[in-house]
């Protein structure tokens, strides 16, 4: 075996034993069960792991990951994944988390061909193109930053026409869908002010966050307006193409 991968056992026996040593029955405890408030739908990006970004521990996430972090009706894989976390393992929060400077939205702002990834960052372009107005009329700069968080704004809703949610909902169970973005550059998760519990429309909802995505990265200064704005603003006065 590498060297390099000799590495990784190594470091895995010493962390074993260092949790081992300051939790005693860590392990034991985790092998009884699993019970994740929380589920995390973010990009395969090795620069996007969701335990380290948020300080969560071994049996206190459920993540399933993919390229650009897309949701698609059709996929059983998805699907599968989030129905495990609502139906059994009653999670509470479901995290769609896309980050800035991904090569899956790069590409689909860009039309680049990459081979048969092309085929599924076409839902990105999907997306790209129902609000080509919008990205548009932003500074050049600011597009794919733009798109990334309009890729979650879209995911959410994805997530949350699911049978999986609307089953979910309809009999009672207390789970939201969050759309979140994370910054490579600082480390720093940017929650974009678009949570679902299945009282609210949906529609209305994604409404909102798509104003506040035109408002934020029509800003002069983007960079600035993501760190001083999180959740941006509600005072723009028309809509986008709707859903
Ligand atoms: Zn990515």
């Amino acid at each position: 075996m590498s060297d390099s991968l000799d590495d990784l056992f190594a470091h895995n026996r010493a962390w074993s034993a260092r949790m081992e040593r300051d939790r005693p029955g860590f392990f034991t405890s985790l092998v009884k069960q699993q019970t994740p408030k929380y589920m995390w739908i973010g990009c395969s990006d090795s620069r996007v792991p969701a335990n380290q970004i948020t300080g969560l521990e071994p049996g206190e996430v459920f993540v399933h990951r993919n390229v650009a972090n897309i949701v698609v009706h059709s996929d059983l894989n998805a699907l599968s994944a989030i129905q495990f976390a609502v139906e059994r393992l009653k999670v509470q929060h479901i995290m769609v988390v896309g980050h800035y400077g991904c090569g899956g939205v790069q590409a689909a702002m860009e039309g680049a061909r990459i081979g048969l990834a092309d085929n599924w960052i076409r839902h990105i372009q999907d997306v790209r193109d129902r609000h080509r107005v919008m990205l548009e009329s932003l500074p050049p700069e600011a597009r794919a930053d733009a798109l990334c968080e309009l890729n979650v704004a879209e995911q959410v809703v994805n997530v949350a026409v699911s049978t999986v949610m609307v089953d979910a909902w309809s009999q009672g169970q207390k789970v939201s869908i969050h759309g979140w973005a994370f910054g490579v550059h600082d480390g720093l998760l940017q929650d974009l002010g678009l949570s679902v519990d299945g009282d609210k429309p949906i529609e209305n909802l994604y409404r909102a966050a798509v104003q506040r995505i035109r408002y934020k990265w029509s800003a002069p200064s983007p960079e600035l307006a993501v760190r001083a704005e999180p959740h941006g603003n509600d005072s723009a006065s028309t809509v986008e193409e709707p859903r």
